[in-house]
């Protein structure tokens, strides 16, 4: 085992990164080690076992914690290990497997041991249940129980820890312009993504024209030693950018910048903690991912700052300076940022602000002055928005009251989605939260991003994690099965709140709160969410949707109307966004079909919107849940698990369906913008340039543009726009553009093949791909470097879609003629080509309602009640 672990550890030094955390076999051998160990290993074999272990409940946790508890209880003897150092070790292992142990030698007669074990749990945050554990003790005059009960309740896990300091030295490493988290953690590299060390050599990987460095090998490795050249000046090194953290809720990209700038997890391998990052705008997902994990992110100019410099932050008194000299005055976001960064991280401090709470109401003591308190906004007396009414009812505030914005609250979530390359990540924190149940109702992991070209830890991540979920009481679906938000979509109840750890969770009834993988696994775990409620932004829509007008134009409207009201700019440096950090709410189409509602969700990510809702009528709400129900069943059927929870799904479904009521915004509502876009005006397609999907324009500005290659799939699909481009494409052979062809969802795909949609897609040569998010993602298959393409995926960052390509975003109908055509047509040529759309608009955009397709319906009518067969 040491040999092979050693020649590990060798490779690894090779790429400059330390070995892998040890996983549960290797820590099993290295336990018979211990307890005989080789001439001259012993400091050695300690040291892995102290520190090379990951904590919680990872398997390899559970061999050591049972390891060190039998020691710690005197049931074998170990010549390196006394039972207090066992009991010391077992309390550096944060939570889950070592709690019950640790709470049984409070009891031990040993006092070294007993007094071991308080000191462990005066420090440990994952309670959970076991509170009451402690409690009962105390209860029975157990004097260490009741000394850990009075150590939560002053807070002294919190006040121990260092306090930020008055003054932070950093040394600037500056990446101009924006930095999207593509470029922090990009796609082609999310199988590296849980291995946190081997992810970051990926950082910046490609090259940037306008950077003062150079990756070490361009689209391989990005400025490692660079960075660690930076931090020869004896300083942390801060990350600073115009733009930080625009595109995905990364938490690989926040892991990838705190592994450059913070600090190693004391006995938590391969993961560090802090760090500072200065930006002129840092994205809501990535700001908040970064107080997640304990990080210092502040809004500030940066103009001032340059490759190499030591600066100094004044984080009390908001104000930087180089030399002496002022150079930046800054606000932190809030106070609390302070606590968060004391504690090691938001979540740290939602949980233990938690279990003080609870410590202080068992012996009966007020509310602790430990923290700092979240800052109420004032409230204005007028009405709700839908999202600050929908988040009132998720947080148990009367009906139709709202949760003002700038309000610190936790709404419950009712649903959770997670996906394949971020569901590795969220399978860790979850390890590392110590959750072996879910207490979100509804939690749903997908294989989505890399079923249909896997590498072989993809096919590893297939074949473990639907059991890691499902054991917890979450559903998980199949490689091939297709898209995470087509799926989840349908599992929604309306009016509730819910995340994911996919930037496009973008919930079309309801709303969602897309978060990084550590803030998803803690809302799966705990069932409720942080929030500082976000401003709304209001976009109505007036007038009719003109002919070969469609909804993507729609989508694409909002930003080219905002730039016109100089709401929002294309240009990096002072870049304005009404939308950043915002709810985007959407009014004036309540006839659309909950599948095309989601069209504009969906692209709320775009906007770098915090949120979006859009008011429906109820009609679409009902017609869109009675299918979702005979779906659920069908999974039921099929083998789906955990039945459980799709059963209760759809009982609650049900139970809307019976008295459906829907939440309304107040006339009186607050928003921070009002933009109105009259769709009597838009008489073209608008589309979104290479490579920004603010950089809206109508088709006439564009017509012409020579195409390479197109991509018609993505979540921002749905069956309608398939139908549509099979009828466009007519059976031409040998169209001059390599199309590619990706249903949504495997549903979608076979009622395609049945309708005779997928001869057309033959005829033309197009490449048809496996239901999924094939191209869009970037990280599987990938157009040829360098070509032009026009795309119906959700966004057109640099090199998503392939190295060097120049993107166009549109409608699948405009796709499929640029296809035909070889180029971007005129809108006379586009509309010309419309003409056989429009002529059979009620035939081409028909959803998918299972409970009219017989095979689905059969199916659920054949389980009869799944509630009784699940109970
Ligand atoms: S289709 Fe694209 S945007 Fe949608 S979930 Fe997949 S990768 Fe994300």
């Amino acid at each position: 085992m040491l040999k092979a672990y050693r020649e590990h550890v060798a490779e690894r030094a090779a790429l400059g990164i330390p070995p892998l955390a040890l996983n549960a076999k290797q820590t099993e051998e290295l336990i018979e080690l211990i307890k005989n160990p080789p001439a001259g290993e012993a400091e050695f074999l300690m040291d892995l076992l102290t520190h090379r272990v990951p904590p919680g409940v990872d398997n390899a946790a559970k061999v050591k914690a049972s390891f060190l508890a039998a020691v710690a209880h005197g049931d074998i003897q170990v010549a390196l290990i006394s039972r207090a150092k066992a009991t010391e070790l077992l309390g550096t292992m944060v939570g889950g497997y070592n709690v019950h142990p640790l709470i049984e030698l409070l009891d031990d007669k040993d006092d070294a041991v007993a007094d071991a074990a308080a000191s462990a749990l005066k420090k440990t945050l994952l309670m959970f249940d076991f509170f009451n554990d402690v409690a009962a003790k105390a209860k029975a005059g157990n004097a260490r129980a009741k000394a850990v009960i009075q150590s939560w309740a002053d807070a002294e896990w919190f006040t121990s820890r260092p306090k930020v300091p008055e003054k932070i030295t950093v040394t600037v490493f500056k990446v101009p312009g924006e930095t999207n988290t593509d470029d922090l953690s990009p796609a082609p590299d999310a199988w590296s993504r849980p291995d946190i060390p081997l992810h970051y050599l990926a950082m910046l990987k490609n090259t940037r024209p306008d950077a003062p460095f150079k990756p070490e090998e361009d689209g391989k490795r990005g400025p490692i030693q660079f960075i660690e050249d930076l931090k020869k000046k004896g300083h942390v090194v801060a990350y600073v950018g115009d733009v930080v953290g625009t595109g995905s809720s990364r938490k690989s990209a926040t892991n990838s910048v705190i592994w450059a700038t913070g600090q190693d997890i004391p006995f938590v391998p391969n993961k560090r903690f802090g760090g500072v990052t200065l930006g002129g705008k840092i994205a809501p997902i990535f700001f908040n991912t970064q107080e997640d994990s304990g990080s210092l992110p502040i809004e500030v100019d940066v103009s001032q700052m340059d490759m190499g410099d030591v600066i100094d932050i004044y984080p009390y008194e908001g104000r930087i300076e180089k030399a002496g000299q002022k150079i930046a005055d800054f606000a932190l976001k809030s106070e609390v940022l302070l606590d968060e960064v004391q504690a090691g991280g938001r979540i740290n401090l939602i949980i233990g602000r938690g279990l003080t709470a609870k410590a202080r109401d068992f012996l009966g003591l007020p509310a602790s002055s430990a923290f700092r308190l979240p800052k109420a906004p004032v409230d204005t007396g007028k009405g709700f928005t839908l999202a600050q009414k929908m988040v009132g009812r998720a947080c148990g505030l009367p009906e139709g009251k709202g949760i003002r914005p700038g309000t610190y609250c936790e709404p419950r979530m009712t649903t959770v989605g997670s996906q394949d390359t971020t569901g590795p990540m969220t399978r860790d924190e979850l390890k590392d939260l110590a959750c072996l149940g879910f207490s979100a109702d509804m939690v749903m992991q997908s294989f989505c991003h890399t079923a249909a070209y896997p590498k072989p830890v993809d096919v590893k991540t297939h074949r473990e994690l639907p059991a890691f979920i499902s054991t917890r009481g979450g559903v998980a679906l199949r490689p091939g099965d297709g898209v995470i938000h087509s799926w989840l979509n349908r599992l929604l109840l309306p009016d509730t709140v819910g995340t994911g750890g996919d930037s496009h969770t973008r919930f079309p009834i309801g709303i969602s709160f897309p978060a990084g993988s550590g803030l998803v696994a803690f809302a799966a775990a705990t069932g409720v969410m942080p929030l500082d409620m976000p401003e709304s932004v209001l976009v109505r829509f007036k007038g009719e949707l003109q002919p070969g007008v469609t909804l993507r134009d729609l989508v694409h409207a909002i930003p080219l109307y905002a730039i016109k009201q100089g709401l929002l700019t294309v240009a990096k440096a002072g870049k304005k966004n009404i939308f950043s950090g915002r709810i985007l709410e959407i009014e004036g189409l309540p006839n659309l079909k909950v599948e095309q509602a989601f069209e504009l969700s969906d692209a709320s990510a775009e906007r770098s919107a915090a949120g979006c809702t859009i008011k429906l009528d109820k009609a679409p709400i009902i017609e869109y849940l009675q299918s979702n129900v005979v779906l659920m069943k069908n999974m039921i059927a099929d083998g789906y698990q955990d039945a459980k929870t799709l059963a209760r799904r759809i009982e609650k479904v049900e139970q809307w369906l019976a008295n459906p009521q829907l939440l309304e915004a107040d006339a009186d509502a607050e928003y921070a913008a009002v933009i109105e876009i009259d769709m009597n005006e838009i008489k073209e397609p608008i589309v979104c340039c290479p490579n920004d999907p603010d950089d809206a324009k109508t088709l006439s500005d564009v017509a012409g543009t020579k195409i390479d290659e197109a991509f018609i799939g993505s979540c921002m699909t749905n069956i309608g726009h398939f139908r549509a481009a099979a009828k466009l494409l007519g059976g031409q052979r040998d169209i001059p553009v390599q199309l590619w062809i990706a249903p949504p969802t495997k549903m979608d795909q076979n009622e395609l093949i049945k309708e005779g949609h997928y001869a057309a897609f033959g005829a033309s040569g197009a490449r048809t791909e496996m239901p999924g998010c094939s191209l869009c993602m970037g990280n599987q298959a990938q157009v040829r470097a360098g070509a032009t393409v026009i795309s119906t995926s959700t966004r057109n960052f640099p090199n998503r879609l392939g190295k060097n390509t120049n993107v166009f975003l549109g409608s699948a109908e405009l796709t499929a003629i640029a296809s035909r055509l070889g180029k971007l047509p005129t809108r006379e040529e586009y509309l010309k080509e419309m003409g056989i759309v429009d002529s059979d608009k009620a035939g081409i955009y028909r959803y998918m309602n299972f409970d009219q397709i017989p095979e689905y319906a059969e199916v659920a009518e054949g389980l009869g009640n799944a509630l009784e067969q699940h109970p």
